[in-house]
């Protein structure tokens, strides 16, 4: 690996409007619990459309709070994706439930509604029907299918259409793992509020970064002040600070970053401009590519929330061979995502192989995620299309 890469894999937007936000908290005493988070909640309320935000100090503690908050217990089964970021089913893990996982669209990276539906009436069935959803091991007996788990995957809302009859047929909440899509829009609709709680994070790769830190989004009032509570080492409304009500965690996002966050938000058109206008230069850049395919966009998403640029490789291509001669030329690239269900855990505990999910390892085989960020310029999108076409052409 070089000693600096000529372009970085990902670079946080940042102007003096940042700096001086979180400068302006130092010169207070106050860095924890006040009014910077409230208003950088109140700001996202505002911009999804939905009545309670609550702040948490990442994206997974914001998931790991919901499932909590949605009564997902020991054994309880879950449909969700194994094409994702390991954290939407670590989640489940951490309350002993079962990620019951079905295979993606393999346009949009996805879940697939349509198996999700099967999945759900399987499961609902109970034996046969079920077990054939369920993974090998580590599955309790007779428990019940609680909630759907769809992530927004590379900034495009899964298709909620397709998956709402399903939650409503059997009275399953929807947990929208919305963490890659803040911004995006399903039919004109905010991602985020597309199923009955959302979660957004903001890693310094995001949309908007905080450092650290994550967001949950719903209209329900139980779940709200459930997150509340447990982010708030489980404070219920009303209790002093030294009551505790339910079995909290610390998960409170501090002063600071929700300055940070609040100001990133007021510029926050801004920067999903630039982070589209970059994908239209890589898509400009890689047109003449044989070899490489940009994402694919459903025709249900009306605007894409730019995340990370991922690209997927003609079959024939050898990705690692690709990401090392970039990587001698000075450019990062990675393998973006590596299937949760292969990880080493997941197939110790539930006994997954490889050829579970095909359509998932055929993308988590072709995909290279190319350096991106909304600061990128044109000449640097320009080199990373060079090398890479040169690279190719072998
Ligand atoms: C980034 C991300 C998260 C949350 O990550 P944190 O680093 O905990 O903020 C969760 N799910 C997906 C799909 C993500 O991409």
């Amino acid at each position: 690996m070089p000693d600096a890469y000529l372009v970085p894999m990902s670079s946080p937007d940042l102007s003096q409007a940042e700096r001086d936000a979180v400068q302006a908290v130092l010169n207070t005493p106050n860095l924890s619990i006040g009014p910077q988070v409230q208003a950088f909640e109140e700001f996202v309320a505002e911009r999804i459309g939905v009545q309670h935000a609550v702040a948490v100090n990442s994206g997974t503690s914001g998931l790991h709070a919901c499932v909590r908050a949605l009564g997902i217990e020991d054994g309880d089964r879950v449909i969700t994706t194994p094409f994702s970021f390991v954290a939407s089913a670590n989640i489940l893990l951490y309350e002993r439930a079962v990620p019951v996982f079905v295979d993606v669209d393999p346009e949009t990276g996805n879940i697939d509604a349509d198996l999700v539906a099967e999945a759900a009436a399987g499961l609902m069935k109970g034996g046969r029907a079920a077990e054939r959803w369920l993974p090998r091991r580590g599955v309790p007996d007779a428990r019940r299918l609680k909630a759907l788990l769809p992530v927004d995957v590379f900034g495009q809302p899964a298709d909620f259409d397709a998956l709402t009859p399903t939650a409503q047929e059997h009275g399953l909440p929807i947990l929208e793992d919305s963490c890659e899509a803040l911004g995006a829009e399903y039919k004109g609709l905010p991602a985020g509020r597309l199923g009955d709680v959302g979660v957004f994070g903001f890693y310094p790769n995001k949309q908007i970064t905080t450092g650290e830190g994550g967001l949950v989004v719903t209209d329900r009032g139980d779940v709200a002040d459930m997150v509340r509570a447990l982010r708030n080492q489980g404070r219920a409304p009303g209790d002093t600070w030294l009551e505790h009500t339910y079995l909290g965690y610390n998960y409170r996002l501090d002063e600071m970053s929700a300055a940070l966050g609040l100001a990133q938000m007021r510029r926050f058109d801004e920067l999903l401009g630039k982070r589209e206008r970059v994908a239209e230069w890589y898509a400009e850049g890689l047109a003449s590519l044989p070899q490489v395919e940009t994402l694919p966009m459903a025709p249900t998403t009306t605007r894409v929330s730019w995340f990370v640029y991922v690209v997927r490789l003609a079959p024939s291509v050898d990705r690692a061979g690709v990401i090392r001669a970039l990587d001698e030329q000075g450019i990062p690239a990675r393998p973006y995502f590596a299937p949760i269900h292969l990880q080493k855990y997941f197939v110790d505990q539930f006994g997954y192989q490889p050829g579970d999910f095909p359509v998932t390892e055929d993308l988590g085989r072709r995909s290279l995620a190319l350096p991106f960020s909304g600061v990128m310029t044109r000449e640097q999108v320009d080199l990373v299309c060079e090398r890479l076409a040169g690279v190719l052409a072998g």
